[in-house]
């Protein structure tokens, strides 16, 4: 079986002083099966892989950034490209998190293009999809995520290494975790859909996220289908992160 991923999206969280935090976990992740993955905000990822790679192991900790632009470069103010977030030491990037997709208004279209700018720079995507709370109660979870799958997912994905987080808007920053059933459904229907879909010699993971806690860690990764955790709040203190990845 493949080594359980564990990530942490900082979100908009994190100053300087939050380095020693990442160092903190850099032990941990030492010691654990899973991988660990970090994803501060932009500003920090240099000094973020700076401190890690300065260390007499290097670290196993790897960085990411939380979204991209789909252009290398060009007259877009506050927009990072892909290459930029690789250069600052990111060999990964999240796309389509709720956040952006509600939040900005990011179609699956505009998901879709930002992952082949990924592919382009070198960094690994987590594409994220999820549906609302109003979806769900109007029975549309599945139409949802087969849909969000088809057209954030480009077809450029074939052999590319790559994973997918499930993270219902609902279960975010809440404190609701979805039922085992509605979790394992999603992950089956996202499992299915890569099988179909891909043919890449490294499978996927299928990470969940949302209210996952030190507490109910071991439990969700226990699930059928759950490769990973994308964890939110609980990845910002060592104290609570590092029992996550523990937990794997
Ligand atoms: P929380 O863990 O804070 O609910 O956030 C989940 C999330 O959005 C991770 O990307």
């Amino acid at each position: 079986p493949k080594h359980p991923l564990i990530a942490g999206n900082w979100k908009m969280h994190g100053l300087r002083e939050a380095i020693p935090e990442a160092l903190a976990m850099d032990r941990a992740a030492r010691d654990s099966r899973a991988s660990v993955a970090i994803f501060p905000p932009s500003t920090l990822l240099y000094a973020l892989s700076e401190a890690l790679q300065s260390r007499s192991e290097p670290s196993p900790v790897r960085l990411g950034g939380q979204d991209c632009h789909k252009d290398a470069q060009g007259a877009f103010t506050g927009d990072l490209s892909a290459e930029m977030l690789k250069d600052a030491g990111a060999d990964m990037v999240i796309l389509g998190h709720s956040e952006r997709r509600h939040g900005h208004k990011e179609a699956c279209e505009s998901v879709a293009a930002k992952t082949l700018a990924a592919l382009r720079a070198g960094l690994e995507p987590i594409i994220c999809i999820g549906e609302t709370l109003d979806q769900r109660q109007e029975g549309l979870t599945h139409a949802v995520l087969s849909k969000q799958l088809r057209d954030s997912l480009p077809l450029a994905l074939e052999g590319q290494t790559f994973h997918v987080a499930y993270e219902p808007v609902w279960a975010i920053g809440t404190g609701h975790v979805p039922t085992d059933d509605q979790v394992v459904d999603a992950m089956l229907l996202i499992q299915k859909h890569l099988a179909q879909r891909f043919h890449n010699q490294v499978v996927p993971h299928t990470l969940y996220g949302g209210s996952v806690k030190p507490d109910n860690a071991r439990h969700l990764l226990s699930l059928e289908g759950v490769d990973g955790l994308l964890v939110g709040g609980a990845s910002l203190k060592a104290e609570d992160f590092n029992r996550i990845i523990a937990a794997a």
